[in-house]
């Protein structure tokens, strides 16, 4: 029986679970090359994920099962495809290739004063305390009082949690040392979490505000105005559980009360940032109008803004893109262009369905690219690639290319977990990337 060559771009939940069920799933022989731009595996996982949700995190060790345990899946980190393979080379190398590149771009306010200092996208403010390879670990210096963070969604509550969480409840996560230390000179002491609609229309989870309620250095701040309900606030909650448990929660927080706790986190409900106001080139202050009456304007000092409204997609060199959704068009996961099918190559995960859902969702996903991928490697009289494994090795090492494989990254791996050791911790990521492919060649390991 012929094998079965296939490419997973990015090694995130949807690749990862990609990789898992087509080995599960295939009914001939399977090799699987999982390419990731990064030294290290998992994508957000890794470097999305709150360092201080472990759980969440903990799904890394059914993916590293795939790796290690599987016979013909491998893991080619360090590898941009688009610059150091083509797509049409791709397709010449595998039978078919599943795109999983996530959503790696920001959406923006478009109001007027984005570009002032102190103003960024969440996910800067994310890759740096995840220790993103990609992120300078200086861009954050954590100078001021308030923060504000636009948006209330999920990401949003991770970045509140992270400026309110002690010293040492950041030393139990794996985030970089320097990082501990630029938080535990922080001067914010409070965070306004400002939503656009209603409480009723909150996109985080009853379970992810209940985490606030529990940060013990923070004090948590609705005003009851703000929970008044408008019919269609009413009609909402009364059809979706989920976001009446979420409201009743918010009634929780505001019987509570102060407990005079020296950090403290003010949700607002109902406003829109409407303008950035800066002083000598740094954000000094955000304007917000009342969503339902905008002529009622108030004015907040700040120091920091995160805009936490959702992540975006990139277009793909080589493939359809739809410029409204931000996702590669598809039918049943299946690259669709404006003249059909582009044969061989599938989607799976947020560059497919957007930024939505959690970690598990993924897997509901890739199991539809799978099913329909090898639905079609089983239509008779298809041809299978005549390539092979060492094939890919030979063009990337003819481009000099550093590939990091499995047991490269579980050198980094190992420094990381001995770094935290050397501190009294469990584990301390490596933020630099050129360190990180130091440590995998300085260990004699296989980096090409
Ligand atoms: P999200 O859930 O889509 O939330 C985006 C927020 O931004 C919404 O409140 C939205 O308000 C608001 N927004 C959008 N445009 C805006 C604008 N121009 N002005 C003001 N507000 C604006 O996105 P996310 O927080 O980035 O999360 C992405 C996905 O990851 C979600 O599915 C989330 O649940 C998941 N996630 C899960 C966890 C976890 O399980 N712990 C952690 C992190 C992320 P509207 O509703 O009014 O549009």
């Amino acid at each position: 029986m012929a094998v079965l060559r296939v490419a997973v771009i990015g090694s995130g939940p949807s690749g990862s679970y990609s990789a898992q069920l087509l080995t599960e799933d295939s009914e001939s022989p399977v090799e699987v090359d999982v390419f990731e731009r990064l030294p290290a595996p998992f994508g957000l996982v890794r470097y999305g994920v709150a360092p201080d949700h472990p759980r969440i995190k903990s799904i890394t060790t059914s993916f590293a099962e795939v790796f290690e345990e599987t016979p013909g899946v491998r893991f080619l980190g360090n590898v941009m495809v688009g610059r150091d393979i083509t797509l049409d080379e791709m397709r010449a190398h595998y039978d078919a290739v599943v795109f999983a590149t996530g959503a790696p771009l920001d959406r923006s306010l478009g109001i007027p004063g984005e570009d002032l200092a102190g103003v960024h996208a969440v996910r800067e403010f994310v890759s740096w305390y995840g220790g993103h390879p990609d992120s300078d670990p200086q861009s954050f210096t954590l100078d001021g009082l308030r923060a504000v963070v636009i948006g209330v969604g999920n990401v949003a509550l991770d970045a509140a949690r992270m400026l309110m969480l002690s010293v040492e409840e950041l030393r139990a996560t794996d985030v970089p040392e320097h990082i501990v230390n630029a938080f535990a000179a922080s001067s914010f002491r409070e965070v306004v979490i400002v939503g656009r609609r209603g409480p009723a229309f909150a996109k985080f989870t009853n379970k992810e505000f209940l985490e606030f309620l529990d940060v013990e250095s923070c004090d948590v701040i609705i005003d009851p105005a703000d929970l008044e309900l408008n019919p269609e606030e009413q009609a909402h909650l009364d059809a979706d559980p989920a976001a009446k448990r979420l409201f009743s929660s918010f009634r929780k927080a505001v019987d509570r009360g102060l407990l005079g706790r020296d950090r403290r986190v003010r949700f607002v409900f109902d406003r829109s940032p409407v303008e950035l106001l800066g002083t000598d080139g740094a954000v000094s202050a955000i304007r917000l109008a009342q969503t339902s009456d905008p002529s009622v304007t108030e004015t907040l000092d700040t120091q920091l803004v995160l805009r936490s409204v959702g992540y975006r997609g990139k277009a793909l060199d080589g493939l359809p893109f739809d410029e409204t959704t931000h996702t590669v068009p598809h039918v049943e996961s299946r690259v669709h262009g404006g003249d059909g099918v582009v044969d061989g190559v599938y989607i799976a995960g947020w560059i497919k369905r957007g930024p939505t859902g959690v970690v598990g969702t993924n897997r509901r996903c890739a199991l539809d690219t799978v099913t329909s991928l090898l639905e079609d490697v089983s239509a008779p009289g298809r041809v299978s690639s005549a390539s092979t494994a060492a094939d890919v090795d030979d063009l990337l090492e003819s481009r000099g290319v550093h590939v990091v494989d499995w047991a490269a990254w579980k050198t980094i791996d190992a420094a990381e977990v001995a770094a935290g050791e050397s501190v009294g911790r469990e584990r301390v990521k490596l933020h630099d990337r050129a360190e990180m492919l130091r440590v995998a060649r300085g260990n004699g390991l296989d980096v090409r």
